[in-house]
């Protein structure tokens, strides 16, 4: 056997081992043995480096250090999932498909909501060649090196793979590992970590892949996305995915009714805890990718699947006191300060109570002992007051009338929850809010400059909007509190950086009231430029889709305020984008603008979501379901006749694909 015969012999029994103990859970060596093979495979390695492998299981164990981790953008966006609480809510979900179906026999399949961060990983010939985090759904991170050294995740896949594929898991610290992590913590005099899943999705990120590989992470995976997979149902796709090596749990049900989907629910509702990791709910799938195809995506999420989530689990704790917070719009948030109390694996020390209605409606008052629960959200909410404990000298609440940080005395709108601070420009949390949202990771992305240093650049009198960080020195900054020569450089650099941030970025990082990541994105993308939008009519901007008259207001409310015109003409001289960069203009048009198509059936020369693609590219929108709002049905092969025969009926053109591509032309 010549070397390099030596060294494939022995990955590729390294491999079987690995698959044997991480994803069968049944190993047939002992991990004395397995280590020996693998320390010889290590050596060939480092005296043979021309027989490196990417796919190597010596990469298992680390070593890489990533410095900081590359943007990528996903080839197939990340959705999220739409939420149900209860067995109505699933109900209606199944209506709603029944009636884009066209009450077609509809299968689910059922399995558990893994709780950890969600992972996207891209194999090629069989081969690992990149992983990345969710991020915003558009784009994450890569963590590729990271991600090789979890010993479940193959790095070599066996059988009839397709050639090109992206699977989606999500990486986990199984209970038992955490457990044991912090066991070590704790002996070793430092804090324990608090919950698994952030745990395990602060490890994706750590620079150093070995430190990574000392951790007990696991991935799980469940779906598959990619052209020509030959794949037909979810159900499928996991047994397939799971010959090809990779580990899906065991615990996925085929179910033909709605009672067995709520069946698989209380099962696992109650067994929940039995399981070695943690889990939040079910995921239910539409089975068939057909009608998985044909059910499509909302703007976050797919309209064939649905999170179930598990009711949250409650604590009874004292709350000490209420203070209130000011949010960069003035909004006030009233927040319990609480005995610290465990729930459900993280200490608990406040939570918020929404607006003044929500103490009033619930009585809730100082000294009171209180229910609190977790849900979704990251701050826990009092959902209850245990009147039996009140002390006997309680006070109502008195919701406070002027403004904790400024003195103004507080307002509140008709139709609004909220009390407001007016004091928009001389409240200083609002001021320093502002500009903490402008340089935050989803907006500017300013490195070197953090919400603590903003609030003492404001004290100092060194800024007061956030134009005014882009004439900032080094030479102001280095004699503040905390700050170095290195930092005020850093800093700068920064600020100066971030002029390359794209408009829709810069959009969003202006804190227009209502207008969100997404809702920036589509003002960009319909406006291209900041003066277009500046100029735009309120029933100009209603008519962007998914812009409705509360924020078509605000929007232009915001454009019509001195300050904010001052701030973007010199946000302009500094040299930030604000217009829509080159090549996303590239190949949109607005042929089709005002129209609605609703697109059914299989296609010849595209993808259902090439053609769904183009139709948005060329402005107009893409419908679900046939209504009198829609202008053509585009029909292809395999189209069910009752959509033909609602169109029909409806007057609605049916088109070919060849119809609609010389529609464009
Ligand atoms: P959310 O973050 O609440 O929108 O939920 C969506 C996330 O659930 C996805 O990004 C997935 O990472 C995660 N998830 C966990 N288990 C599953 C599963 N079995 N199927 C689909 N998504 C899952
Ligand atoms: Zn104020």
């Amino acid at each position: 056997m010549t070397i390099k015969e030596k060294v494939e012999a022995l990955r590729q029994e390294l491999r079987e081992h690995n698959h044997n103990y991480y994803v069968l859970d049944n190993p047939i060596i002992s991990d004395y043995e397995f280590d020996m093979k693998l320390k010889e495979l290590q050596d060939l390695e480092a005296k043979y480096p021309e027989f490196y492998d990417a796919t190597s299981p010596t990469l298992r164990i680390g070593g890489d250090i990533t410095k900081s981790f590359n943007t990528i953008v996903h080839e197939h966006r990340m959705y999220s999932l739409d939420n149900s609480y209860s067995k109505e809510d699933l109900e209606d979900w199944e209506k709603r498909i029944q009636r884009i179906l066209d009450d077609a026999e509809i299968a689910f399949t059922c399995e558990l909501k893994y709780d950890g961060a969600s992972i996207s990983i891209t194999y090629e010939d069989g081969q690992l060649v990149k992983a990345v985090t969710r991020g915003d759904g558009f784009q994450g991170d890569e963590v590729t090196t990271n991600i090789k050294t979890i010993r479940s995740v193959p790095l070599q896949l066996i059988g009839d793979y397709p050639q090109k594929f992206d699977i989606r898991g999500e990486i986990i610290l199984p209970l038992s590992g955490f457990a044991k992590m912090n066991e070590e913590r704790v002996a070793a005099g430092e804090d324990p970590y608090m919950n698994p899943r952030n745990t395990a999705s602060g490890s994706l990120k750590l620079q150093d892949s070995a430190a990574v590989a000392q951790r007990p992470l696991d991935c799980l995976l469940y779906g598959i996305v990619g052209p020509n997979t030959g794949i037909t149902s979810q159900y499928q796709m996991l047994e397939k995915a799971r010959n090809w090596g990779f580990k899906i749990p065991a615990i996925a049900q085929l179910c033909k009714t709605t009672d067995e989907v709520l069946a698989f629910i209380h099962h696992w509702d109650v067994h929940r805890h039995d399981l070695p990791y943690e889990t939040d709910g079910v995921v239910i799938k539409v089975n068939s990718i057909q009608h998985q195809d044909e059910l499509g995506y909302t703007a976050k999420s797919p309209r064939w699947a649905m999170a179930y989530k598990f009711k949250a689990e409650q604590v009874c704790t004292v709350l000490n006191e209420i203070t209130y917070q000011v949010g960069r719009t003035g909004a006030i948030t009233p927040v319990a300060n609480l005995k610290p109390v465990l729930l459900a694996g993280t200490t608990v020390k406040r939570a918020s109570l929404h607006n003044a209605d929500q103490i009033e409606k619930l009585d809730i008052r100082e000294g009171d002992t209180v229910y609190v629960e977790k849900g979704g959200e990251i701050i826990p909410k009092i959902i209850g007051v245990d009147l039996s404990e009140r002390p006997a000298n309680s006070q109502p609440t008195k919701y406070i009338t002027h403004c904790p940080e400024c003195g103004t005395e507080l307002v509140r709108t008709e139709g609004d929850a909220k009390h407001y601070c007016t004091n928009f420009y001389g409240c200083p949390t609002q001021i320093t809010g502002r500009i903490q949202h402008f340089i935050s990771r989803k907006a500017m992305d300013i490195e070197g400059l953090g919400g603590e240093t903003v609030e003492l650049l404001f004290k100092e009198g060194l800024i007061r909007n956030y134009a005014d960080l882009y004439i900032l020195t080094k030479e102001q900054i280095m004699p503040l509190e905390r700050m170095a020569e290195k930092s005020a450089e850093n800093l700068v650099s920064g600020v100066a950086q971030s002029v390359k941030i794209p408009f829709e970025r810069v959009l969003f990082a202006l804190g227009i009231r209502f207008v969100g990541e997404t809702v920036a994105k589509k003002l960009a993308k319909a406006y291209k430029n900041i003066d277009a939008l500046m100029s735009s009519s309120i029933e100009g901007l209603k008519g962007v889709d998914e812009i409705g008259e509360r924020i078509a207001h605000s929007v232009v409310e915001f454009f019509q305020n001195e300050r904010n015109l001052e701030n973007i003409d010199r946000l302009k001289s500094y040299g930030l984008q604000f217009e829509l960069s080159a090549d996303k203009l590239l190949n949109q048009t607005e042929i089709l603008k005002g129209k609605t198509f609703v697109v059914s059936g299989v296609f010849e020369s595209l993808s259902r979501n090439e053609l769904k693609k183009l139709i948005e590219d060329n402005g107009a929108k893409v419908g679900s379901s046939i209504s009198s709002k829609t202008s053509f049905l585009v029909a292809g092969d395999k189209m069910g006749p009752s959509k033909r025969t609602k169109a029909e009926g409806l007057g609605v053109p049916i088109i070919s694909e060849q119809d609609f591509l010389n529609m464009l032309n």
